[in-house]
């Protein structure tokens, strides 16, 4: 997992290799960021040998790194697992021309070239042995965040559920800019946090600095 904007997990899981959020390979997240190919290649680690990505939704520092700037695969054994309600918003033809051009931009140049490989999970499924997804729309339309679950032990990743541990965390009732709608978001933010803080589950959160986990408590949330 790395800092500054895209970071990455990396969980060696119970039947295949996953990787929870693959990042951009761009370096619009500043100078730290884009290098998750060749820091694969630094661990020894195949992309030939990921079976899934997981994305919590469209955004480009989430689907970013799913293909070259040419549209081939990088991971070209991988499936992709993404909400369909995500995929179909920033694919659909009404975000061109809009604010939000880019981000169709984005998702279209990675989603598309892949298409019959992606699998649309639901609220609540165990899509892959150990990975269920939480609905936590507001970011996105479909945004969700995913319980993983191994040997015992679970932590939740949150995406873009909370983009800092202060501003949006602490003070989950903040609405933030960059959310597609958010008021919905809020209402998501107050009511899982809430939910993580009663069971005590460690989370890990993709915008945070190293290491992005922890645990949440209820005190000032709500
Ligand atoms: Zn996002």
């Amino acid at each position: 997992m790395k800092g500054n904007g895209t970071t990455m997990d990396l969980r060696q899981l119970r039947y295949f290799t996953a990787i929870v959020e693959q990042g951009s390979f761009s370096k619009a997240f500043g100078p730290t960021t884009g290098r998750l190919l060749k820091s694969m290649q630094e661990a020894g680690i195949d992309p030939a040998s990921i079976d899934a990505i997981v994305c919590s939704h469209a955004h480009i520092d989430h689907t970013g790194g799913i293909c070259s700037a040419e549209g081939k695969p990088h991971f070209p054994n991988a499936q992709i697992y993404i909400s369909q309600v995500d995929h179909d918003y920033w694919l659909d033809d009404a975000r061109l021309g809009t604010p939000f051009k880019a981000f169709g931009d984005h998702a279209r140049a990675n989603l598309r070239p892949v298409r019959d490989r992606i699998v649309f999970f639901t609220d609540g499924q165990e899509f892959l042995p150990g990975i269920t997804a939480i609905s936590a729309p507001g970011h996105s339309p479909g945004h969700t965040i995913f319980n993983v679950s191994s040997g015992g032990k679970s932590f939740t990743f949150l995406g873009d559920l909370t983009h800092h541990p202060v501003l949006l965390t602490e003070n989950p009732r903040v609405e933030f800019a960059y959310d597609w709608d958010p008021k919905m978001s809020v209402q998501s933010r107050v009511k899982l946090l809430t939910m993580l803080a009663e069971q005590k589950t460690p989370v890990m959160s993709y915008h945070f600095a190293w290491p992005g986990s922890g645990t949440h408590r209820n005190s000032k949330v709500g």
